[in-house]
């Protein structure tokens, strides 16, 4: 299985990975995820990698598309992966394309979320993650607790989920982003699914679509 979750910040690609890695048993591959561990190892590639991610921009194509090079390279990850949050341009959208096909990797779905961009606001504003194993809660299920319910790992809030960063980054969704919706489209391997129910039911419709879609599955 491999697939690509698609959508701006905050429409919940992240946990809807991780409950497709459950139904699959695939590997999570997060550009967002591996950059921040880049640049808290302080690594030379965290280093070039912080002020982009800071203020709310994309990091320089040739650096992410490098790192998915890479991460890409091992049989046993190739075969079977989740994409989330790469490709946001088009020229790493077309770097991938040649990548599968160098690599003889083939694309089960791209799916597409969808969320209103209040409420995007509203939910990274709410979100926190666990420092130790990286699960996601929301404020209101963590019940004034600041330890992770599942392993005691602290709980933080992005910097860049405050408000006017998350503005800045829907502006680049808009602008680098979303033109992707059209390239997927037009080679059919586009799905959209309405990202504003519960999280049980958004990944409900993903499955449907993933099945509808593809029956070799
Ligand atoms: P995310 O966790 O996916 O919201 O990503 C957090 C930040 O990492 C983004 O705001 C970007 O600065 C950077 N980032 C993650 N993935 C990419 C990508 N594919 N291209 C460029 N920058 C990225």
């Amino acid at each position: 299985m491999n697939i690509i979750l698609f959508g701006p910040p905050g429409v919940g690609k992240g946990t809807q990975a991780k409950l497709l890695v459950e139904e699959f048993r695939c590997s999570h591959i997060s550009t967002g995820d591996l950059l921040r561990e880049a640049v808290k190892n302080q690594t030379p590639l965290g280093v070039k990698a912080k002020s982009f991610m800071d203020g709310g921009n994309l990091v320089p194509d040739e650096i992410v598309i490098g790192l998915i090079e890479e991460v890409l390279k091992p049989e046993d990850i190739r075969r079977n992966f989740i994409l989330d949050g790469f490709p946001r341009t088009l020229p790493q959208a077309k770097a991938l394309d040649a990548l599968f096909e160098r690599l003889g990797i083939s694309l089960n779905g791209v799916i597409s979320v969808q969320v209103d961009n209040e409420e995007i606001i509203r939910r990274l504003d709410q979100r926190r993650l666990c420092r130790n194993c990286g699960a996601i809660y929301t404020v209101a299920q963590l019940a004034g607790s600041r330890q992770c319910p599942k392993c005691g790992g602290e709980l933080y809030q992005r910097d860049d989920d405050k408000p006017d960063t998350v503005r800045r980054r829907l502006e680049v969704y808009q602008q680098q982003t979303s033109p992707l919706i059209d390239y997927y489209r037009q080679t059919k391997r586009l799905t959209k699914v309405d990202g504003m129910h519960q999280v049980a039911y958004v990944h409900k419709l993903i499955l449907d679509a993933l099945y509808r879609d593809r029956t070799s599955i």
